[in-house]
C-alpha cells in the first residue's frame, strides 16, 4: 500500500501531534481538576454546615439553659405563678423535642459518622440525659424548687458531657475536613506529576515521531542526492539507479516530484547522450565502413602535435591510397566498390590494431595515424615501416568478389612529425606529397616524405601563383601541330598550350597542366586556349587554302565538368567569328565516365552547333566500350603510347587494330597521334587509318 508522505505532511505532523496531545493533556487535567474542585466545594460546604449545625446546637441548649435558670430564681423568688411555670416548662419540653429531632439527624448525618465513627450515637444520648432531667427540673420547678435546682445541675452535667462531645465531634469534622484538604492537595500534587509526566512522554512520542519521520526524509534525500552525485559522475554513462525508482514506488507527493525529477535528468542524460553520439558518430565516422573520417583525423593529429610539445617522441600520418580503385568501380560498379572499401577498411583496422588510429580519408583514401612513437628518429622510422608494410601486405591479398579473386595494392605516403613546430597542415601536405611519390614510383609502395619532396612542394606552391599571373598576363601561348588525312594533306592542326614563362622560357604543358588541374586554374587556362584557337580559326575564314582546316582543343575534366561549359564555348565563338563546323573538342574518356547523361547533354548541345568531338588518349582508360555508342563522338584518337611501339611490340599492334575496328563498327573516325616515321604512317594505312598527327608530319609550332 503507498503511504502518502508529503513535504507538508512530514513539517507539519510533529508540531500537530505536539498541539493535539498537549490540548487533550491539558483538557483532561483542567476537567479532573474542575470534578476535584467542585467535589471538595460540596464536602466542605456540608462540612461547615454540619459545624455551623453543632455551633447552633450548643447555643440553642445555653439559650434554653438560661430561660429554665430564670425561671428557677423566678419560683425562689416567688415572681412566676405556677402557669407561667407551667407554660416555662411546656416550651422546654417542646424546644427539647425540636432539638433532640436536630441532633439526632445530625448524628446520623454521614459526614458526621465518617468523622466520628466512635461517637456516633453517644450525642444522643448525652442529650437524652440532659433532656430528662431539664424536663422533670421544669416538671417540678412550682412545686420543689430546690429538687429543680438539683435536677438542673444533674441536667448540667449531662449538658457538660454533651456539649464536650459535640465539641469533640466538631473538632473531629474539621480534622477530617484538614484530612479531605489534605488529600485534595495530595491529590492535586499527583495530577500535577501525572501531567507534567504524560506531556513529558508526548514530548518524547512527539520526538521519537519527528526524528522517525525526519531520518525518513532524510534518509529519502539522501538516497536522491547520492543519485545526483552518481549521475554527476558518470553524466556521459549514467548508471542504473534502483533506489530511486524503489523511491517512485514508495513515495508520494513532494519526494516523488524530487525522484521523479532525478530520473527523468537520468533519462535526458542517456537521451542526450545518445544523441551525442549519433552527432558524434555522424560527424566524426563514416558511414560505409565504420572507420573514423577526416575530422576525426584532424582532431586527433591536433591531439597527437600537442603531446608532442609535453614529451619528446614521434608521430606519423601514413596515407594509403588504393591503386586503380576507380578501374574496379568502374568495371565492376560501386556496390562492388563499396564492399571492397570495407574489406580495406577492416583489412587496415586489423594491421593497425591498437596501435593507432585507422580512418578514411577520403573516397578511396585511407589514413593511419601512428601516435607515442620512440624520440628517436630511426626506431620512430622502423615503427612506422613495420606497420606500413603490414597494411601493404594486407592491402595485396585478394579480394573476393562474387566468389572471383580481386587483386589490388595500396600506395602509402609517410609523413612524420617529432618537433612542436609541427603543424597539422603540413603533415597532411607532406603524406600527400609523400603518397604522391609512391603513385609516380609505380604504386603498391611506401615512400617518406623527405626534404626533397619538401622543395617540390615549395616549387608547386611558387609555380601556382606564378601560373595565376601568367594567366593575368596573358603568358600562356598555342603551338599547333598538324593533323594530316591519307593524301598528305593537312586537315587542321591540335592546340597545344605552352607557357611562355618570362624566365624560364616556354615550359611544356606536362610541366603544369596537372598544377593547373589541381588547383582549378585549368577552367581559366582551357578558356584562353579555345580562345585563341577560335581567333585562328576565325583568321583562316578569309584565307581560301586555310579555311576547311580544323583546330583541335584539349579540354580538361574540370573545364567539362562546369554547368557553363556549354554557354562558355558557345559565347567564345560567338565572340570570335569561328565557324563551329571547324572546331573539334578533344575530352578523354575519364571526364565522361562519372555521370553520362549529363556529358552527353553538354557534348549534344554542341554538337547541334557543328562542333565535333574526339576521345583523346584512347585506349588508356579502364572503363566499359558500351558507353561510347551514346557518345555523339565522330573521332577516336589512339593514345601515342600504342602508336609508338606498335612496329615492335604486337599487343599494341593489336590494340590499335581493334581501335581502329571498334571505330569502323561504330561508324567513327579514327586518328591516330604519336607518329613519328614513315613505317608508322605506311603501317597505320595499311591497317585502315586515315588520319594522323605526330613529328613525322610536323612538332607543335608556332604558326607562321
Ligand atoms: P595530347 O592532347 O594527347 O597531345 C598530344 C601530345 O603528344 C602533345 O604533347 C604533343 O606534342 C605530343 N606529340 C604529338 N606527336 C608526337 C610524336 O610523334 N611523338 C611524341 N613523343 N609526342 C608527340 P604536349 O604538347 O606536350 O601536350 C601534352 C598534353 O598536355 C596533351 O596531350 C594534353 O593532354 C595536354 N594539353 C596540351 N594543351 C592543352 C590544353 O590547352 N588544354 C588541356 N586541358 N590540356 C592540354
Ligand atoms: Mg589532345
Ligand atoms: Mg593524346
Amino acid at each position: 500500500m503507498k503511504r502518502l508522505w508529503t513535504l507538508r505532511t512530514i513539517l507539519l505532523l510533529p508540531p500537530l501531534v505536539v498541539v493535539v496531545l498537549a490540548a487533550v493533556i491539558g483538557l483532561v487535567t483542567l476537567y479532573q481538576l474542575k470534578l476535584q474542585f467542585d467535589d471538595n466545594r460540596t464536602r466542605q460546604a456540608h462540612y461547615m454546615a454540619l459545624k455551623l449545625e453543632s455551633a447552633r446546637l450548643t447555643e440553642g441548649v445555653l439559650a434554653q439553659q438560661q430561660q429554665v435558670r430564670d425561671a428557677l430564681s423566678g419560683a425562689q423568688e416567688r415572681r412566676l405563678d405556677e402557669l407561667s411555670l407551667y407554660f416555662i416548662h411546656s416550651d422546654v419540653v417542646n424546644a427539647l423535642a425540636d432539638m433532640k429531632q436536630r441532633i439526632d439527624y445530625f448524628e446520623q448525618r454521614p459526614e458526621i459518622m465518617a468523622a466520628n465513627p466512635q461517637h456516633a450515637g453517644a450525642l444522643g444520648e448525652f442529650f437524652d440525659g440532659y433532656r430528662r432531667f431539664m424536663i422533670m427540673a421544669t416538671d417540678i420547678i412550682a412545686i420543689d424548687p430546690l429538687t429543680a435546682d438539683r435536677y438542673i445541675h444533674s441536667a448540667h452535667d449531662h449538658f457538660t458531657s454533651f456539649n464536650h462531645l459535640l465539641f469533640l465531634v466538631g473538632a473531629n469534622l474539621l480534622d477530617h475536613v484538614q484530612q479531605m484538604q489534605q488529600r485534595d492537595a495530595e491529590l492535586i500534587e499527583q495530577l500535577y506529576w501525572r501531567t507534567l509526566l504524560l506531556s513529558l512522554l508526548a514530548l518524547l512520542l512527539v520526538y521519537l515521531v519527528g526524528r522517525w519521520v525526519a531520518m525518513r526524509l532524510s534518509g529519502c534525500l539522501l538516497t536522491i542526492a547520492a543519485a545526483m552525485d552518481r549521475l554527476g559522475r558518470q553524466p556521459h554513462d549514467p548508471p542504473e539507479i534502483p533506489e530511486i525508482d524503489r523511491l517512485l514506488d514508495r513515495v508520494h507527493g513532494e519526494i516523488h516530484a524530487i525522484a521523479a525529477a532525478v530520473d527523468q535528468f537520468r533519462t535526458s542524460l542517456i537521451e542526450r547522450n545518445a544523441q551525442q553520439e549519433r552527432i558524434h558518430q555522424l560527424a566524426y565516422f563514416d558511414p560505409l565502413t565504420g572507420l573514423g573520417n577526416r575530422r576525426l583525423l584532424l582532431d586527433q593529429l591536433d591531439k597527437a602535435l600537442r603531446a608532442i610539445e609535453r614529451q619528446p617522441q614521434h608521430c606519423a600520418l601514413l596515407f594509403i591510397d588504393l591503386d586503380l580503385f576507380k578501374n574496379l568501380n568502374d568495371t565492376l560498379g560501386h556496390s562492388a566498390g563499396d564492399r571492397v572499401l570495407q574489406e580495406a577498411a577492416s583489412r587496415l583496422h586489423g594491421a593497425v590494431g591498437s596501435e593507432g588510429l585507422v580512418v578514411r580519408n577520403g573516397s578511396d583514401e585511407f589514413a593511419v595515424l601512428l601516435t607515442e612513437l620512440s624520440a628517436q628518429s630511426d626506431s620512430a622510422a622502423d615503427q612506422v615501416r613495420h606497420v606500413g608494410e603490414r597494411l601493404l601486405e594486407g592491402m595485396r591479398r585478394p579480394f573476393l568478389l562474387e566468389g572471383e579473386a580481386y587483386s589490388l595494392s595500396a600506395s602509402i605516403g609517410v609523413s612524420h612529425a617529432d618537433s612542436p613546430l609541427a603543424t597539422a597542415d603540413q603533415l597532411l601536405q607532406n603524406a600527400d606529397l609523400a603518397l604522391f611519390q609512391a603513385k609516380a614510383s609505380g604504386r603498391n609502395c611506401m615512400r617518406f616524405f623527405d626534404e626533397a619532396m619538401q622543395t617540390a612542394v615549395s616549387l608547386r606552391t611558387r609555380m601556382e601563383s606564378e601560373l595565376r599571373v601568367a594567366l593575368r598576363e596573358r603568358q600562356l601561348c598555342v603551338h599547333y601541330q598538324p593533323q594530316i588525312d591519307a593524301g598528305g594533306q593537312v586537315l587542321g592542326y591540335e592546340a597545344l598550350v605552352r607557357w611562355n614563362h618570362p624566365e624560364r622560357g616556354l615550359i611544356p604543358p606536362f610541366e603544369f597542366i596537372p598544377l593547373a588541374e589541381e588547383s582549378g586554374l585549368i577552367i581559366e587556362l582551357g578558356q584562353q586556349v579555345l580562345e585563341m584557337a577560335c581567333r585562328q580559326l576565325a583568321a583562316w575564314q578569309s584565307q581560301a587554302d586555310k579555311a576547311q582546316w580544323s583546330i583541335s582543343v584539349n579540354v580538361s575534366s574540370l573545364q567539362f565538368a562546369q554547368a557553363s561549359f556549354v554557354q562558355s564555348v558557345e559565347t567564345v565563338v560567338a565572340e570570335t567569328g569561328a565557324n563551329p563546323h571547324r572546331l573539334k573538342l578533344e575530352l578523354t574518356e575519364s571526364m565522361l565516365l562519372e555521370e553520362i547523361d549529363p556529358a552527353i547533354d553538354k557534348m549534344a548541345a554542341l554538337s547541334r552547333l557543328g562542333i565535333r568531338f574526339a576521345l583523346d588518349d584512347f585506349g588508356t582508360g579502364y572503363s566499359s566500350l558500351s558507353y561510347l555508342k551514346h557518345l555523339p563522338l565522330t573521332w577516336l584518337k589512339i593514345d601515342q603510347s600504342f602508336v609508338r611501339d606498335m612496329l615492335e611490340d604486337s599487343e599494341d599492334e593489336a590494340i590499335v587494330v581493334a581501335v581502329i575496328q571498334l571505330a569502323q563498327a561504330l561508324g567513327l573516325q579514327v586518328i591516330a597521334e604519336g607518329v613519328e616515321t614513315e613505317a608508322h604512317y605506311q603501317r597505320l594505312l595499311a591497317l585502315g587509318c586515315r588520319e594522323f598527327q605526330g613529328y613525322h608530319f610536323g612538332r607543335p609550332a608556332p604558326l607562321e
